[in-house]
């Protein structure tokens, strides 16, 4: 999975937090226990006040662990104490004196947790996780009660209710729009009885997703697939079928050889496996997992898990799961993220069509006599693929060199785009010895924020890349963004040169974008402030820098032999992105299938699911759902089925109707990257205009209004196929609508 980023600020993630329920009380404002002054507790120790470095960056000499907890405990004390102040304001409910009020709540528990966070992500240790463990249900209990205080709430909705007759500018309309409705999310509207009810199914979902999660589990984990002979598993390597071997012995099979499933529908041991009855065997045991063809089934545990779920949507009044948690995404109906996943089904479907003609020829070569199946698949593809690409991934990393990367490559890249420059500093204290620090300078010339960067592995730092901000940009504050990027990079002897991987690379670009939409960020208030944005919508404008990595002028600039000097072949370059295309069909087609999937379960109603009482009506759902989509399902099925679809089954939330989110953000991506080369490329005027209309918005402005603005049209799905090979670009590619075009390829 890619990069995931934890971008809010601490009072929007706490409030944020959770959905669980404390009872409420009649007609709160009149019960209302209303004191004339509250006093707001002092803060002690480090936390207690900003740090006196340049942009407020953390002083990591002067913290030690001990102070965590008295810091979040005073922090949270003193945000309690500022919503009692709010509550026992005299005055009628204003914007300012309850809505901003409620926004400049909790600094000191802000500053606490964007430190704490970053280490527990970066460098942590055994203290800091007992810490963390001892501290956060306790931020979640604080945050529901202040999402789901009575009195809090009728002053908010007081203002709420008053807007028509407010003049705010449009990012005060976003923040009363998102307090008041995350209030409402949070139950604040239902009734007691219905506060009970919500209660209730949350804690009947958390059983059933757990119950989900340990059957899930344990058909992948108990069940391994077990083979009598050495013969069945010829093709593996000798180390494979030696831990084969071990593994059964273990399971007090000796003698015979087992493997172990993991997690995907499809299994890494399968391609080099030469006997297709045991390429078959074990797909079909990952394929079946779960389903009730062994003991474990767990298909009607996912119906009474979707029937809760819109259930508790009902009571919000909402017709479904889905349309209860994507209130705030982009995409916002699931009827949207539907109809966007359906519009690439012809092109897909004829690339699946048109991929397993070429495997059939390859197996025919080979003297098969039967047509390619799931588990022929990637052995038929990966062969043609090596054939035809013939890549060496460590050659390829002789050309990247890390500080190239990121001074000569990403730097280059945003000095070009945005007029940025770069200064390195050691004045600065870091978490990490391996973290670097640069001031970063605007067009002109002007300080624009702080940049760390921490790129490389170490077991202290949990996995993935991600960015976060140690400082939002906030005018309320008048704060500038201090922002880290975090990733995962083998870290190179000492002494020898510091090569990287071109995912890694990829990766690097990456996440700059996230930290140039934190960069840029215009806001009045930290919880819109830069990369507070939309599930489906975060992802974006950092996908969109991957395209710079390999932009030629961007290229020329930074990837020479760390030997020899020279630059980047210009035929390995097209090499690596021509087989970027590869396999589309399948790779692409089975997200695709799961994001389906996991949309037409979250857009059940209440009583569809509820019909649906015997496991066998559940696997027709799922399949009756598959062959609706129209893709290539028997040849390629989805990444997860239903019955180990971990993401959206084993939590009460999860990703559940959120997974499309990654084919979305791309959609976004590609659409952007074909702006970008009508527009100039790699230009400041190019740079200058996302900057205004996209990366200097944060969470203020409704998505498609704000994509609108930038591109002059809506999002068309078309170039995203295109740049996965799956239509031809200027020409009327097979599969598509008679005309030769996508049909109606827009979003709304
Ligand atoms: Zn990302």
């Amino acid at each position: 999975m890619k990069a995931h980023i934890l971008a809010t600020t601490a009072a929007a993630a706490l409030l944020a937090a959770c959905s669980t329920t404390p009872g409420g009380e009649m007609d709160p404002l009149a019960d209302a226990d209303v004191e004339n002054t509250v006093t707001i507790p002092e803060g002690t120790g480090y936390f207690a006040a900003d740090s006196t470095l340049p942009f407020l960056a953390p002083d990591f000499t002067k913290i030690s662990e001990d102070d965590y907890i008295p810091a979040f405990e005073q922090g949270m004390a003193i945000q309690k104490a500022e919503v009692e102040a709010i509550k026992a304001n005299p005055e009628a409910p204003t914007f300012e004196n309850t809505i901003v009020a409620l926004e400049k709540s909790g600094r000191m528990l802000g500053r606490v947790a964007r430190v704490f966070f970053n280490l527990t992500g970066t460098n942590t240790t055994p203290g800091l996780d007992a810490i963390n463990k001892e501290i956060s249900p306790k931020l979640t209990a604080h945050g529901d009660s202040i999402r789901l205080d009575p009195v809090l709430f009728a002053r908010v909705k007081a203002v709420y209710d008053s807007r028509a007759s407010m003049t705010m500018t449009p990012e005060d309309a976003t923040l009363l729009e998102n307090t008041y409705e995350g209030m409402v999310q949070a139950g604040a509207l239902l009734t007691d009885e219905q506060r009970e009810q919500v209660k209730s199914i949350n804690s009947q979902l958390s059983t059933l997703t757990t119950e989900f999660g340990q059957l899930a589990r344990n058909a992948m984990s108990e069940q391994p697939v077990i083979f009598d002979s050495r013969e069945q598993l010829a093709g593996l390597s000798d180390a494979d079928i030696r831990s084969a071997a071990d593994f059964a012995t273990e399971l007090g099979h000796e003698g015979k050889y087992a493997i172990a499933l993991q997690n995907t529908t499809q299994q890494p041991l399968i391609p080099a496996m030469d006997d297709r009855e045991a390429r078959q065997k074990l797909f079909e045991a990952s394929y079946h997992r779960a389903d009730g063809t062994t003991d474990i089934d767990t298909r009607l545990l996912i119906a009474r898990i979707a029937e809760l779920r819109a259930e508790k949507a009902e009571l919000f009044g909402k017709p479904d799961w889905a349309s209860y948690t994507m209130w705030d995404r982009m995409a916002e109906k699931p009827e949207t993220a539907l109809a966007f996943m359906e519009q690439m089904v012809p092109a897909l479907a004829a690339t699946q069509r048109r991929e397993a003609a070429m495997l059939n020829e390859a197996i025919a070569a080979d003297g098969g006599d039967y047509e390619v199946k799931p588990w022929d698949w990637y052995r038929y593809a990966n062969r043609i693929k090596a054939e035809q690409y013939d890549l060496d991934e460590d050659a390829v990393m002789e050309y990247f060199v890390l500080d190239r990367v990121l001074e000569d490559g990403v730097f280059f890249m945003a000095e070009k785009l945005y007029g940025l420059t770069f200064e390195r500093r050691t004045d600065i204290p870091v978490y990490h010895p391996d973290v670097w620090v640069y001031t970063v300078f605007d067009r002109d010339g002007s300080e624009l924020g702080l940049f760390y960067f921490d790129p490389f592995q170490r077991p202290s730092k949990r996995g993935g890349a991600w960015m976060s901000n140690f400082v939002d940009q906030s005018y309320l504050w008048d704060t500038k963004p201090v922002i880290y990027n975090v990733l995962n990079i083998p870290k190179a002897p000492e002494g020898e040169p510091q090569l990287v991987s071109f995912d890694w690379v990829n990766t690097t670009f990456h996440e700059f974008g996230h930290a140039l939409h934190g960069f840029f960020a215009d806001q009045r208030y930290e919880s819109l402030s830069g990369t507070a944005t939309a599930r489906d919508f975060v992802e974006y404008p950092s996908q969109v820098h991957e395209m710079w990595m390999t932009w030629p002028e961007v290229l020329q600039n930074y990837a020479f032999h760390y030997e020899t000097g020279e630059p980047i072949p210009t035929e390995m370059v097209e090499k690596i992105q021509a087989a970027s295309k590869f396999n589309q069909g399948y790779d692409f087609g089975e997200v695709v299938e799961a994001a389906l999937l996991d949309m037409k379960w979250a857009a059940l109603s209440k009583e569809e699911a509820a019909a649906l009482d015997t496991p066998e009506k559940v696997s027709a759902f799922e399949r009756q759902s598959l062959e609706e989509l129209g893709l290539e399902i028997d040849l390629v099925p989805p990444r997860y089925r239903s019955t180990y679809f971990n993401h959206i089954f084993s939590s009460p939330e999860g990703y559940s109707a959120g997974y499309y989110s990654y084919l979305w953000t791309q959609m976004l991506d590609h659409d952007s990257r074909n702006w970008f080369r009508e527009n100039g490329g790699l230009s400041i005027e190019a740079g200058q205009h996302y900057r205004d209309t996209v990366l200097s918005r944060g969470g203020t402005q409704d998505y498609f209004e704000m994509y609108q603005t930038f591109a002059g049209r809506k999002p068309d799905v078309r170039y995203m196929l295109e740049a996965l090979g799956l239509v031809a670009g200027d020409e009327t590619g097979e599969g598509t609508a008679s005309d030769g075009k996508l049909p109606e390829t827009a979003v709304e």
